[in-house]
């Protein structure tokens, strides 16, 4: 009988999700096609010559714990394929305004070595997490309503990440530095520092960062892309660039479809096929802050005012805590902050490709509120030059995002929202809605597996293995039909 399937699998989206669910599928012997709007596959892991010829920058995410942690990932032989990881000294330094410079580096015992008077409450918060951090992450890069698989260390995390960073960060360290180490990490939350539960995105990062790194791909996040479009092509799935979506009636039939989009796209995309409470419960998703980028071409490295910030692949900008706290907060009442809290990575120190010999690259951003168009290059700016006077004397070029022209470059960006949208308690537990299995659209045959699914924003393919999962699991209860 003649396959009356063009496809068995339809992703739409090549983001690491979309990727990921396409290579999931594949792996089990289905034929897959991979639909990708822009000429590039890759989404949030695209490299491009963003400022002059020779220098290569990431477009959005640029510093990979989740992708190197991550359980899926971690089983794919992408280092075949060219991925070569780029690991810095440090992964993060956090210079203070008095010189001082707190420094995460790989081991526990090195970084409390440098945090003072909490030198003891720091191992003692982090080696117990540390020392679980595969069941942590096995546990964490999944849905919250499924019951874990190593509840005592969950619990052990929870008790301790169901707080805000501010109540964590003052229970535990007595002093400046490791506070203000503490609220830099959790401040990746994009939730104000009193909220509940920016603790746990602080306590995930800081155990990555001794677990596993944060580190650069070698040549740009692009190859992360590049690594995981060619797997999918040896597993003989396919990819269509230059192939934008508008409406599900433009895709072949497949069996199942899984879409790399966020709620806002899906209504859009698949509105009328949608039952109409699914539909209202998508419109009440919310997005959370976006940022404002601004990525360097640089004629020497960053002159950081303390030599450490030189060798950490990321470096905080932001100083105390309270001045942390105050620009997420004002953020997060729709305001843009005065004194940013600046994220800045330097893939150009530690990789000779990204940059012609003797220069360098830097790539940096600060929280906005959703959509805000304002220029945030002075603020960023000027925030450096606090930590690193002379910078704006090293600039050969630079290249500015708004929040708009976020979303332009790639629509699951809504508003600027990196993260697929708002991680707070709400929607971390229903994402995109409440339910044991977020990933199933109510329309047979239909999968959403984009970072506005579990576990969220990341470079780590998680959401899009859970949704090619939850696929697999009913091609294989259902008799063969379609749609498209
Ligand atoms: C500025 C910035 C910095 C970041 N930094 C980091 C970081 O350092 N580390 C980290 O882990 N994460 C980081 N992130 C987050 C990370 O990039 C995202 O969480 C991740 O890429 C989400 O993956 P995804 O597959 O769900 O979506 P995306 O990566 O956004 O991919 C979605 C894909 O779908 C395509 N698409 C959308 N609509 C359609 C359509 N209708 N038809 C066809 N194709 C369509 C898009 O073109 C895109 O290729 C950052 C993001 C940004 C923007």
């Amino acid at each position: 009988m003649p396959n009356r399937f063009a496809y068995d699998g339809v992703v739409v989206g090549a983001g690491p999700n979309g990727l990921a669910a396409a290579i999931r599928l594949a792996a089990e012997g289905l034929s897959v096609l991979v639909a990708e709007g822009r000429e590039t596959v890759g989404g949030g892991t695209r490299s491009t010559e963003l400022t002059l010829p020779g220098f290569v920058h990431d477009v959005c995410s640029a510093v990979h714990p989740f992708a190197v942690a991550s359980p899926f990932f971690r089983r794919l032989p992408l280092a075949h394929y060219g991925l070569a990881w780029v690991e810095p000294e440090w992964p993060l330094a956090h210079p203070l305004d008095d010189g001082r410079a707190v420094v995460l580096a790989r081991s526990v015992a090195q970084t409390a070595a440098g945090l003072g008077g909490d030198q003891e409450a720091y191992p003692r918060l982090m080696s117990p997490l540390v020392a679980h951090w595969e069941n942590l992450v096995d546990d964490l890069l999944r849905p919250v309503v499924r019951f874990p698989r190593h509840p005592a260390t969950l619990a052990q995390f929870g008790l301790l990440g169901m707080r805000s960073a501010e109540s964590l960060a003052r229970k535990w360290f007595r002093e400046e530095p490791a506070r203000a180490l503490f609220a830099g990490l959790a401040a990746h939350s994009f939730l104000p520092l009193k909220q509940s539960p920016s603790a746990a995105f602080g306590l995930v990062l800081a155990v990555l960062g001794h677990a596993v790194g944060w580190p650069f791909a070698r040549g740009g996040s692009q190859q992360i892309a590049q690594a995981l479009a060619a797997h999918l092509r040896a597993l003989g799935g396919e990819i269509a660039t230059g192939f934008q979506v508008a409406a599900m009636d433009e895709l072949p039939i497949g069996r199942a479809v899984v879409l790399d989009l966020t709620p806002r796209q899906l209504l859009k995309v698949a509105g009328p096929e949608l039952p109409d409470s699914y539909r209202a419960r998508l419109a009440r998703f919310r997005y959370g802050p976006g940022v404002f980028k601004v990525d360097y071409a640089l004629d020497w490295p960053i002159p950081w005012k303390n030599a450490a910030c030189a060798r950490a692949g990321t470096v905080h900008l932001g100083g105390s805590m309270a001045e942390i706290a105050a620009a997420e907060a004002e953020v997060s009442a729709g305001h843009a902050p005065e004194r940013p809290f600046v994220i800045l990575a330097q893939p150009g120190l530690f990789d000779a490709t990204r940059a012609p010999e003797g220069c360098s690259t830097a790539w940096a951003y600060c929280h906005v509120p959703n959509g805000s168009t304002g220029d945030m290059t002075e603020r960023i700016e000027r925030q450096i030059e606090r930590f690193a006077p002379g910078f704006r004397d090293r600039i050969l070029a630079r290249h500015t995002l708004n929040c708009a022209q976020m979303e332009s470059e790639n629509p699951n960006l809504v508003g600027g929202d990196i993260s697929g949208g708002a991680m707070d308690w709400r929607q971390l537990v229903a994402r995109p809605i409440l339910s044991p299995s977020p990933y199933r659209i109510p329309v047979p045959g239909l999968y959403l597996g984009s970072a506005s699914t579990p576990p969220g924003g990341g470079v780590h393919g998680m959401c899009g293995f859970h949704a090619a999962e939850t696929a697999l699991r009913d091609l294989r209860g259902r008799p063969k039909g379609g749609r498209g």
